[in-house]
């Protein structure tokens, strides 16, 4: 039986195509890349452009993990907020690192351009909602975008979020109009194609079991086949710490599930409720995030991060409830697709990303901030491959550090509590509780 997407409304649109077979026997490669979510495959195309032979091993399909069953939103930043990046590097090369992140979102917008699928781009922009009174937060974060990293975001008051967002949950706004969103597995799609037309192997449904140091160069180990090559490019996430890939990286990591719905077609309803093409996400520690999709037919809702990797039962019901909360005005309707999906946290909240040995390199850890950032993650680690360039230790700040393992799972849950106790705190605070 072949590795199956899990059920999600992307896969819903996905055609059927073939899928490229485990590896058998062994083989030379340039470089060995592991793992087929956006991080290994544009990796992988950056090095292919720079003339290198690769092979890209995937435990399952191109696009199976988080890669292919997220929110689809395309923004500039990192998982960790610049807050934080400038307290951990100084203001300069924060600067230099958003700046990374920004072409990141360039990289994912031209690609998608390239290759005649500018369409896959469904909506433009990204407002962030804030559940509670008191604008001073906002404000400030407007104002630091804007002298820090050249953003400018505009402050919405009430009345204007209330045109668009039918809602007295919200009270203030920031919209920056560039971002964008898309379906992510569709482009995973496109990565991989482009990938093989330059030449890339793939091979689905092979787990990389162990890699060992040999001589100069490094092996690959699978369970019926070998690579070896100069250079491996470890790009497994939270889904390589599931399957005990190589410890050194996996113990950096935390995996961290959230979930996300998408209702059945609502159409007017909809529209009556949500008129805002682009993303929506709001300030809480652990918030909502949304969009509407199939030209605003369907809500798209992500949200409830744990560290519990079982599924909660009820998960429809419970973000259900939540989006009712907000939109009490949808009524009642029916849930087409739940899903889940993993984010590797490193302790840092920021990626992994860099050569850890001679050869042996990461491009990892991007959290619940990866469509932009893997690919610039993905270009950095192709050129310190291929060029020798030295951007990839701007992230030498981050890592790797050990990210705790089952103490530190519940330390993650603990915090996550924590922060939605504070969230109700500041929403009951204004009057808001709920
Ligand atoms: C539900 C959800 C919503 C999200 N929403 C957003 C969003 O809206 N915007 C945003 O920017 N980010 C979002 N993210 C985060 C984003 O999806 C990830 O940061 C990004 O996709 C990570 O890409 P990756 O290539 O590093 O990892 P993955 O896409 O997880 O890919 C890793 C791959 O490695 C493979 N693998 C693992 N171990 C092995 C092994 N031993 N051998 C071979 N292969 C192996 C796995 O099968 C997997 O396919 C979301 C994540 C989730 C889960």
């Amino acid at each position: 039986m072949h590795s199956e997407h899990i059920g999600s409304f992307y896969s819903a649109q996905l055609g059927d195509r073939r899928i490229h077979p485990e590896l058998v026997g062994g083989f030379h490669s340039q470089i060995g890349i592991v793992g087929g979510g956006f991080a290994g495959l544009t990796a992988g195309i950056e090095l292919l452009k720079r003339g290198r032979s690769v092979v890209l091993l995937e435990a399952e399909r191109i696009g199976w993990g988080a890669s292919g069953r997220n929110g689809g939103f395309v923004s500039a930043g990192f998982a960790e907020g610049m807050d934080a990046i400038e307290a951990a590097v100084g203001l300069e090369d924060a600067k230099k690192l958003y700046k990374l992140s920004q072409e990141g979102v360039s990289y994912v917008r031209r690609t998608l351009e390239g290759e005649g699928a500018a369409t896959l781009i469904e909506g433009h922009g990204w407002l962030k909602v804030q559940r509670h009174k008191g604008a001073d937060a906002l404000k400030r974060r407007q104002e630091k975008m804007a002298t820090h990293y050249g953003v400018d975001l505009d402050f919405w008051e009430t009345d204007q979020l209330k045109s668009k967002l039918k809602t007295d949950r919200y009270f203030h706004g920031l919209h920056n109009p560039e971002p964008f969103h898309m379906d992510p597995l569709a482009y995973a799609e496109i990565l991989l194609e482009k990938f093989l037309r330059l030449g890339g192997i793939v091979h689905e449904e092979t787990r990389v079991l162990s890699l060992k140091r040999n001589g100069a160069s490094w092996r690959i180990n699978t369970a019926h086949g070998c690579v070896s090559c100069e250079h491996v490019v470890l790009a497994t996430s939270a889904y390589g710490v599931l399957n005990q890939t190589y410890y050194p990286v996996d113990r950096t990591m935390q995996p961290v599930a959230t979930y996300v719905i998408a209702s059945e077609v609502l159409g007017e309803r909809l529209r009556g409720a949500v008129d805002f093409g682009g993303c929506v996400a709001d300030t809480r520690r652990a918030g909502d995030y949304y969009r509407t999709v199939e030209g605003g037919e369907r809500l798209l809702w992500g949200g409830r991060i744990t560290t519990r990797r079982s599924e909660p039962k009820r998960l429809a019901e419970l973000l259900k409830a939540q989006i009712l909360q907000i939109y009490p005005q949808l009524g009642d309707f029916r849930v087409d697709f739940a899903w889940s999906g993993l984010m590797g946290y490193s302790r840092t909240k920021m990626p992994l990303i860099g050569e850890l040995k001679p050869g042996l390199w990461a491009v990892t850890a991007f959290g619940g901030h990866g469509l932009s950032t893997t690919a610039m993650g993905g270009e950095v680690v192709a050129k310190g491959i291929a060029e020798g360039d030295d951007t990839w230790r701007l992230f030498n700040a981050f890592g790797p550090v050990w990210a705790g393992g089952s103490i530190g799972r519940l330390a993650v849950q603990a915090e996550y509590i924590r922060l939605q106790a504070l969230d109700r705190f500041e929403e009951a605070r204004s009057g808001r509780a709920g």
